[in-house]
């Protein structure tokens, strides 16, 4: 992206509300925004941005990630086996309904863990 670019990006998004931080992109440099959402954000890079003080915390920040994307799938998959639930006879079912309460476990119980997580950090 071109300088000029990156800069009416990062005014774009402080006029939407994002705030400018002190810190910059490690993979380019560019000055990050906190989006309201909370998220660190370079335009340049166009991706979120997540700063660590350790490696430990990098690597809880990784799993946290990763685990959303597991949360993402099986979110998916519930809501697939939703849609096909219409075209299934009462018997065809009951095989979709365990496996769907078995995903909606897992989901529940993701959703925990990253609960917790950002409790975690929020205390800190
Ligand atoms: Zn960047």
């Amino acid at each position: 992206m071109e300088r000029s670019d990156v800069v009416k990006k990062i005014a774009q998004l402080v006029r939407a509300g994002a705030a400018l931080t002190p810190y910059t992109c490690p993979a380019c440099g560019t000055v990050l925004v906190r989006l309201k959402t909370g998220e660190l954000y370079c335009a340049n890079c166009e991706k979120t941005v997540v700063l660590v003080k350790t490696e430990e915390e990098a690597q809880e920040k990784l799993e946290v990630i990763q685990l959303r994307e597991v949360r993402r799938i099986v979110f998916d998959k519930i809501l697939q086996l939703g849609r096909e639930l219409e075209k299934l006879s009462a018997s065809e079912m009951v095989d979709h309904l365990r496996s769907m309460s078995l995903l909606l476990d897992i989901y529940e119980r993701l959703s925990r863990v990253q609960s917790e997580s950002s409790r975690r950090h929020a205390a800190t």
